[in-house]
């Protein structure tokens, strides 16, 4: 690794992970932790090359790279730990906070991919003490038990909405929406309790294709918050629950690949075989 004249927060032979975007770090967005709107942001791709790959170039080294502390740097099961904080793990957590998710609460995760998943974690760290885990593979709810589910739905559309809304008893007054889908904002607003949050991560091309009904957040003065997660603003505290050994999002990788095998791991995550693909270099 080699690091430009101006980077002072990392150096070569350091440990980093880096966020799904590129931020400076200091500029107005950057410093009300809204990363992902940073000024001077970018995307991995494009100019810089892409991040798949045995070098990358990052771009604002010290506005997007996270040091991993020395002691952790060859640390294998904390660095599979720590790699669901660039992405999913954050976002997971961004549902969480923009739900409102606080100790002894109630919420519903709406969505069993990855970011669901990893919205169960976030909730129980947050101290909810009861989480309804949504979605349609019985393998993904045995992990969003032993993520802290206390329980979970399988059922689809309106019978999957009333068995959670009797589960809660009239539903949650925080809900995870994890997909982006349309039908799964129906679902999220269906069993969001009157004058709740929905808190949405998912990237919304369903729901912008479908085109999105606000009458039922009217009716119920249901609000939305959220959008796409600044992961990069959660990493330092998420990875020292990690590091801590209080939070661990690996279960969510059950495929590895190696760089040959990567276009491999998009066919096994989109045939849902795969949860999230792992690519060792
Ligand atoms: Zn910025």
């Amino acid at each position: 690794m080699v690091v430009g004249e101006e980077v002072r927060s990392v150096a070569p032979g350091d440990r980093v992970f880096a966020p799904f975007a590129i931020s400076c770090g200091y500029c107005e967005f950057c410093r009300k932790g809204l990363h992902t709107s940073c000024v001077r942001g970018d995307a991995w791709g494009g100019d810089n090359g892409g991040a798949q790959g045995e070098y990358i170039k990052a771009p604002h080294a010290d506005g997007t790279l996270v040091r991993v502390p020395d002691r952790y740097a060859d640390d294998e099961s904390a660095l599979e730990a720590l790699l669901p904080l660039t992405d999913v793990m954050g976002t997971g957590h961004h549902a969480a906070v923009s739900a409102g998710v606080e100790a002894g609460a109630t919420c519903i995760v709406v969505g069993d991919g990855a970011v669901g998943l990893c919205g169960v974690l976030a909730a129980r760290r947050l101290g909810a003490s009861r989480i309804v885990a949504m979605g349609h593979h019985e393998d993904r709810m045995d992990v969003a038990r032993e993520f802290g589910a206390t329980e979970t739905v399988t059922e689809r559309s309106e019978d999957a909405i009333e068995r959670a809304t009797d589960l809660t008893h009239g539903g949650a007054d925080h809900v995870l929406e994890c997909v982006g889908a349309a039908s799964s904002m129906e679902t999220a607003v269906g069993v969001c309790r009157p004058g709740g949050t929905v808190g949405y991560v998912g990237a919304p091309y369903g729901i912008t294709e479908a085109g999105l009904d606000v009458f039922p957040f009217f009716g119920d003065n249901v609000s939305l918050r959220g959008g796409i997660a600044p992961v990069r603003a959660y990493a330092e505290e998420l990875m020292a629950d990690v590091l801590g050994g209080t939070l661990d999002p690996s279960p969510v990788f059950t495929k590895r690949v190696d760089l040959e095998g990567v276009p491999d791991g998009y066919r096994a995550m989109d045939e849902r075989e795969a949860i999230k693909v792992l690519v060792e270099v």
